[in-house]
């Protein structure tokens, strides 16, 4: 339940734009008010839980077999995580959103690449199902996503009572049980899942090792965590390699421009936040030296980047600061492992946008996973030179928001 806060909306569309910029921008980037204060909104048009088992059951009868669902674990409060699998193709793309339950637009755009991949008869499709696998996990938390909160609805005592080797700690950093975006989690506590991971996929939760720190990795105690886990280790089973790509579909700051051109933005796109300091010799990430996936996830970002500005959408780069250190992510953890991770970063969360623009965002996501998806497959992708990332536009108007409370 959210937490219903005084709004400042209207001083703050008033201080958003300053009277420089505002001579140069054109009439629309400045009328549509925004702000970053959490607050209620409507969100009934995205899919919910319910919806998207309809859905997905409907996908699996309409495109004949083609598309496969299929259990890859239970949530905390015992919801179905799904595994959505379509095409026969050497090179596999696992696909989640919400893993944090505040950032929706993900879930309806997997499903239409979903629909598209299973359904079309077109040529383009048949080639795309010959060459590619999509895994899709949509809604991996369903719990926080029910709720319309980020944290899922694991409370430190049921961690205690499944790890009994954690008896006596504290709970871990991620663990959230005060008021955060505007939710109240005193009563029903949670954990952002998004910092559950681990490079060494068959960790096991240790002592020493909680509560943790942003800079140090997950323990795989959600059950969210594990179930992306499996899915993962699953695929990686199923064709003797990891799988090629991991896209992690998230939102971001509300009021987030692309830097030059000053216009609201849609979505951003990123690269595995692990320093490069770090995989040098004796440093903590050498042993993933020749593994980690940088280069093939900037092109895979640009791939993403191209997509989305080719249908009119408005991208950049996500804020990357170069000691941004968070091996905790899913995306960091997979990269580690060799498979190349972009992150997408919508504008704006259901506390601060509820479902506006939802549309056009839902349609920017699309165009750059189809763009993606078809660049695995042509191989194009290879050829995109991974220093381009830092031509792609960055963003203003992000110091707003808290980067803890995104990605
Ligand atoms: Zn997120």
């Amino acid at each position: 339940m959210r937490v219903v806060v005084g709004t400042v909306l209207a001083s703050l569309a008033l201080g958003l734009v300053s009277p420089i910029s505002a001579v140069a921008q054109p009439v629309q980037t400045l009328a549509r008010p925004c702000s970053e204060e959490p607050r209620e909104l409507p969100i009934n048009e995205f899919t919910d839980y319910r919806e998207l088992q309809v859905e997905l059951d409907r996908l699996q009868r309409v495109s004949k077999g083609r598309i496969k669902v299929d259990p890859a674990g239970q949530s905390t409060r015992g919801r179905t995580i799904h595994r959505a699998t379509v095409g026969t193709g050497p090179k596999v793309l696992i696909v989640s959103s919400e893993i944090h339950g505040n950032e929706k637009t993900g879930t309806d755009a997997l499903l239409r690449v979903l629909d598209f991949l299973g359904t079309s008869e077109s040529a383009h499709a048949k080639r795309l199902r010959a060459t590619i696998t999509l895994v899709a996990v949509p809604k991996l938390n369903p719990d926080g996503a029910e709720l319309d909160r980020r944290g899922n609805d694991l409370s430190w005592a049921e961690v205690r009572q499944r790890f009994p080797q954690l008896a006596g700690r504290p709970p871990a950093w991620n663990y959230i049980s005060g008021q955060q975006q505007g939710d109240d989690y005193r009563t029903r506590p949670g954990f952002d899942v998004n910092r559950d991971f681990h490079p060494e996929l068959d960790y096991q939760p240790q002592a020493a090792d909680v509560p943790g720190a942003p800079d140090q990795p997950g323990w795989f105690i959600t059950p969210e965590a594990r179930a992306l886990r499996k899915v993962y280790l699953d695929v990686k089973a199923e064709r003797g390699e990891v799988p090629d790509v991991y896209v992690d579909l998230h939102h971001q700051g509300a009021c987030v421009r692309q830097a030059g051109s000053d216009k609201f933005l849609d979505v951003a796109v990123d690269y595995p936040p692990l320093p490069d300091r770090f995989f040098e010799d004796g440093q903590k990430y050498a042993k993933y030296r020749d593994v980690y996936t940088k280069d093939e996830s900037r092109q895979l970002a640009i791939s993403a980047f191209n997509g989305m500005t080719e249908g009119g959408y408005v991208g950049a780069r996500y804020p990357h600061a170069a000691d941004r250190d968070l091996p905790g992510q899913a995306r960091c953890a997979f990269a580690l492992n060799g498979t190349a991770t972009v992150l997408f970063e919508v504008r704006g969360q259901t506390q601060t946008l509820g479902q506006q623009h939802r549309e056009r965002f839902t349609r920017a996501v699309v165009a750059g996973l189809n763009r993606m998806i078809a660049d695995v497959s042509t191989g194009a992708v290879d050829r995109i030179d991974p220093e381009k990332f830092d031509t792609i536009p960055g963003t203003a108007g992000a110091e707003a928001f808290n980067p803890a409370l995104v990605d």
